[in-house]
């Protein structure tokens, strides 16, 4: 049984960490496949060689471009890779570009698909992931859901229960796996601040919070304001920073301790220490749920509902003023109590591996 994994940007790279390495320890055939969505040392390359994954077998070198460009550049490059390498199941995660893109190119073949992260809902089709996550669930024949909301979300949508796999958070597995190797991390040095100083750590970078200039303005005002209380580090996102820029927003960038896109490390040692972190990422929230760290959601929605429900994450839209206000709850001392979601444990690499070695889903 030969496995094709595909990834593309960021977020994917700790979701595939996990499973390329189980796949390797049960000597389960596969293939690395980068679309190459993501490209630069900050946003890729730097991944591979902090989570030990291999260097991607093919790279289709896709690049920047709109979400259709894009999304048809990827199918067109990947459907050679599924002519020649011929698999028997091809692996998706998360909900970008390329999860949906060779999800659909796979299902045109007859070629199973495999989605991890299945069936998490925002219920906000206005975001690209969100129409990515739906049309991917659509043609997957194995979905392996990360959290119970994501269970009920594909039955509601008529998927059979037998495609319905509940296995825990991949994405969990890395943090764990990487979080002693973290704590050496001297990333707190690097940026002037001494382990001991209380700090916020802020991503943004959902175009819902950073493509209108006036918006962006709001947040970064907030943010530069509450460098009054701590210090506000910022691994700035090239979406982003592209985005300030544009709207000549230097000044209040000015006041924060603005970085390039961190390493896996740095940024984990990072969020384990804030006192707080302020974010519009998905995988963020997941990661201070099982740190114990308060997280700040900067939206209205989440489709990870299990970190609000259990976790430390509190979705406090964009609205500035409501933004500090929370931020200056939460430095008070107000946290509120989490427990880890059900099968964050881990393992969740391993009941997948363990679910395509039994080979049954070939039967439907
Ligand atoms: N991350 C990182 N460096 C950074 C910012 C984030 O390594 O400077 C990690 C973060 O810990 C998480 C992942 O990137 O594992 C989340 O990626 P992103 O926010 O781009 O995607 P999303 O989860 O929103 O899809």
């Amino acid at each position: 049984m030969l496995i094709l994994n595909v990834v593309g940007a960021r977020p994917n790279f700790m979701k595939i960490g996990p499973l390329v390495k189980e796949m390797r320890h049960r000597d389960l055939p596969q293939v690395l496949v980068h679309t190459g969505q993501h490209y630069d040392e900050n946003l890729s390359r730097q991944f591979f060689d902090q989570l030990g994954i291999p260097k991607p077998d093919i790279n289709l070198q896709v690049g920047s471009a709109s979400q259709a460009v894009q999304t048809a550049e990827i199918m067109r490059c990947f459907e050679p890779v599924v002519v020649e390498c011929h698999p028997d199941l091809v692996l998706v995660v998360g909900d970008v570009n390329s999860t949906m893109a060779c999800a659909l190119v796979a299902a045109k073949f007859c070629i199973p698909v495999a989605h991890v992260e299945a069936g998490l809902r925002s219920f906000d089709r206005t975001m690209p992931e969100e129409i990515n996550r739906i049309v991917t669930d659509a043609v997957s024949d194995l979905l392996f859901v990360s959290e119970p909301s994501g269970i009920q979300n594909l039955k509601r949508e008529g998927v059979p229960d037998h495609k319905i796999h509940f296995v825990g958070n991949v994405m969990i597995d890395s943090l764990l796996e990487h979080r002693k190797a973290a704590e050496e991390s001297k990333i707190l040095e690097r940026l002037n601040l001494a382990a001991t100083n209380r700090y916020a750590l802020v991503t943004l970078h959902r175009p819902s919070n950073v493509d209108e200039p006036e918006k962006l303005r709001g947040l970064l005002e907030a943010l530069a304001e509450l460098t009054q209380d701590l210090p506000v580090i910022f691994p700035m996102h090239p979406r982003t920073r592209n985005k300030a820029i544009e709207a000549s927003l230097q000044l209040e960038l000015d006041r924060l301790i603005v970085t390039e896109p961190l390493g896996y490390l740095d940024f984990l040692h990072l969020m384990s220490a804030a006192a707080v972190v302020i974010t519009d990422s998905g995988g963020v929230q997941e990661e201070t749920t099982v740190l114990g760290v308060p997280c700040l959601t900067v939206r209205e929605n989440t489709e990870r509902p299990a970190t609000v429900e259990q976790g430390t994450n509190r979705l406090v839209g964009s609205d500035p003023a409501h933004l500090l206000r929370s931020v200056r709850t939460v430095l008070q001392g107000d946290r509120s109590p989490s427990r880890l979601p059900e099968l964050w444990d881990g393992k969740a690499a391993q009941r997948i591996v363990e679910v395509l070695l039994r080979q049954d889903w070939r039967k439907h």
